[in-house]
């Protein structure tokens, strides 16, 4: 009895005394007003979560897929033909989800999707783009990343973890949310005949992959790897999360070619519509090809939207710097209008960035650093002096690119 007189709320420190209850757990007690708190904590942070993604008995407004495609614009330049397929998918897919399924009903079976294209032509820009206009749940994975259970990597469940630390561990809101597995063409099989050594890296991620992108209950580990073993599984159902894959394929346009035998287009057909319809094969990719290139059919059941990308000239490349909703000239010109000082940046200047990253074959993603080579001894001089204008010429970007690092790098 004199015992209990010393036992305290662990939370509060409100002594057996001057409390009602108190609740023993495996090493220490909790009062009723500490409970009661708590349970306005709880209250109030899944109310916030609801709040971010609308969670629990949500119904996504969906525009349809030429209002998609329209958003798209806004911020992807050129793509017309991968923005189409998307916008459709996605449509389908999240009408999928508002569809109240009756028993009798059809099935209709998800839409996952599989974009082939360069590297820095879009693909993650696109998949980001939806997840961005849909506001749901978004997270990017490497599909490099990833190896067989029991071997030194990361299991297939840890880009449910990504997602889920995306949106707070909200599950209800990443189990609608979009997955974006990047570089899914390094886990192709090497060698078209099913391994006889164990292929670590490759089928055996494949095979990983089938039943989380078809939809199953996957029980993910909250803080991902396989280094807390204690830690406690989440249980998260896949089937309504759209998984979005996207890899360059190097090499693919050959087993395309085999298959299309350009040839055989004939030599009625006009002699330029043939030399562009060569040099971008991907637009005739499918399914077989990427079987040919390592996939292994049962993965490319479960992706049965294929498209491609188009890779980008200058005139892309061009559009790309200034068109997009936040281009690259509208930001820069925003930080310097932030210092009171009015950017202008010559058109010329505008094709020499353009020839630069072609020539670098930096694609669009170098077309950032080469804007920095050019215009950071301005950022780096200009703030906290009176001069409210920068008039950036042909001759001066020449003068800063020459003079960066950028220019030492070789001529790809
Ligand atoms: P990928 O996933 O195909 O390798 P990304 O989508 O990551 O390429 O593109 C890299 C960057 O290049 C993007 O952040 C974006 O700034 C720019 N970019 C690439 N393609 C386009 C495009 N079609 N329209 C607008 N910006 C683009």
């Amino acid at each position: 009895m004199a015992k209990q007189s010393h036992l305290h709320c662990s939370f509060c420190g409100r002594s057996r005394d001057e409390v009602k209850i108190l609740i023993a757990g495996q090493e220490g007690h909790i009062c009723e007003n500490c409970v009661e708190h708590a349970q306005e904590i709880i209250a109030q942070e899944l109310n916030t979560r609801q709040d971010t993604y609308g969670s629990s008995n949500f119904k996504l407004t969906v525009r349809k897929p030429a209002e998609i495609k329209k958003f798209l614009d806004e911020y992807v330049i050129g793509q017309d033909e991968a923005k189409k397929i998307l916008s459709v998918a996605v449509y389908n897919h999240y009408k999928r989800i508002n569809h109240k399924q009756q028993p009798d009903d059809v099935e209709i079976e998800k839409s996952n999707i599989i974009m082939v294209g360069e590297t820095g032509t879009g693909k993650t820009l696109l998949a980001k783009t939806i997840a961005r206009m849909l506001n749901v749940p978004f997270a990017i994975v490497d599909a490099t990343v990833f190896t067989e259970a029991g071997y030194v990597g990361e299991d297939v469940e840890s880009m449910l973890t990504r997602l889920l630390q995306n949106c707070n561990y909200d599950v209800a809101a990443a189990e609608r949310g979009i997955v974006y597995v990047d570089e899914i063409d390094k886990i192709a099989r090497k060698g078209d005949n099913p391994s006889i050594t164990r292929d670590v890296s490759g089928e055996g991620v494949q095979q990983g992959l089938l039943k989380m992108l078809e939809g199953t209950e996957v029980l993910v580990p909250p803080q991902g790897g396989r280094k807390h073993p204690e830690q406690k599984m989440i249980k998260v159902d896949t089937r309504n999360i759209l998984f979005i894959c996207g890899g360059a394929f190097d090499g693919i346009d050959k087993v395309i070619a085999r298959r299309v035998n350009t040839n055989a287009i004939g030599f009625n057909v006009n002699k330029d519509l043939q030399e562009s319809q060569r040099k971008n094969l991907l637009q005739f990719i499918n399914a077989q090809d990427l079987k040919g290139f390592g996939l292994i059919p049962e993965l490319l059941g479960r992706l049965p939207v294929v498209t491609h990308l188009d890779p980008l000239d200058a005139e892309t490349l061009r559009n790309i710097l200034t068109e997009p909703k936040n281009s690259l000239i509208k930001q820069y010109t925003k930080l310097f209008e932030l210092e009171g000082i009015r950017l202008t940046i010559e058109l010329d200047v505008l094709d020499f960035m353009v020839q630069k990253a072609l020539e670098y074959k930096l694609g669009a993603r170098g077309l950032r650093s080469i804007c920095e080579s050019i215009l950071t001894d301005a950022m780096f001089e200009l703030p906290g002096t009176a001069q409210q204008e920068l008039t950036v010429t042909l001759d001066y970007a020449e003068r800063m690119f020459n003079k960066s690092k950028m220019s030492l790098l070789k001529v790809a």
